[in-house]
């Protein structure tokens, strides 16, 4: 089977499936896992699919631009809750969540700029005049769960169903590193 061949075949599961593995891939194509690694890279390469541990994804769309990690958490940053810091030089990082941005944020101090997705709308926001609602009774990323609303109206709704506390940025990013702070300690304990 040629390189060509396989690679259209592994795409066909990738979007047959959502996602495949390498172990499935090994089996199915009868070719060793080095092989299929360097299938799923190459593929990976044309940003027909995303290299996870173990295996691949397909791209949920094909003209996104390509995936960054979370500069925080490694997580692949998906499409409703990014959060983005530019610093003084034009850089820009991005967290896979407010709760991963706001920490990322009290390690930099030279950010000019914060804005985050509002979580309804999916427009970026400055995350000064953002509302944010900490601990809702929803996983979206990372835990406690942060999302951040432009509109505080909207914030009020969703914690009306999911619960968890309105606060401004500063009040979220506190309340994010005592819980990472307890949760340190825990382990340790
Ligand atoms: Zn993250
Ligand atoms: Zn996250």
């Amino acid at each position: 089977m040629l390189a060509a061949d396989r690679q259209r075949r592994i795409l066909e599961l990738v979007e047959a499936n959502g996602s495949v593995l390498v172990s499935d891939l090994v089996n199915e194509l009868e070719v060793s896992r080095m092989t299929i690694n360097r299938d799923l890279g190459h593929l990976a390469g044309t940003g027909a699919v995303t290299k996870v541990y173990g295996g691949a994804m397909s791209r949920s769309k094909p003209d996104a631009p390509s995936p960054h990690d979370c500069l925080m958490c490694g997580t692949e940053i998906g499409s409703r809750t990014t959060m983005t810091l530019v610093n003084d030089n034009g850089t820009q990082s991005q967290a896979c969540c407010p709760h991963c941005g706001l920490m990322l944020l009290s390690q930099h101090s030279d950010v000019t700029a914060a804005l985050a997705q509002d979580f309804i709308g999916g427009q970026m926001v400055n995350i000064r005049s953002a509302t944010f609602l900490v601990a809702p009774d929803v996983t979206v990323c990372c835990v406690p769960t942060v999302l951040c609303f432009e509109e505080r109206g909207d914030a009020e709704r969703f914690s009306r169903g999911f619960g968890g506390r309105l606060t401004t940025w500063e009040e979220a990013q506190v309340d994010v590193r005592d819980h990472m702070t307890l949760m340190k300690e825990g382990t340790e304990a």
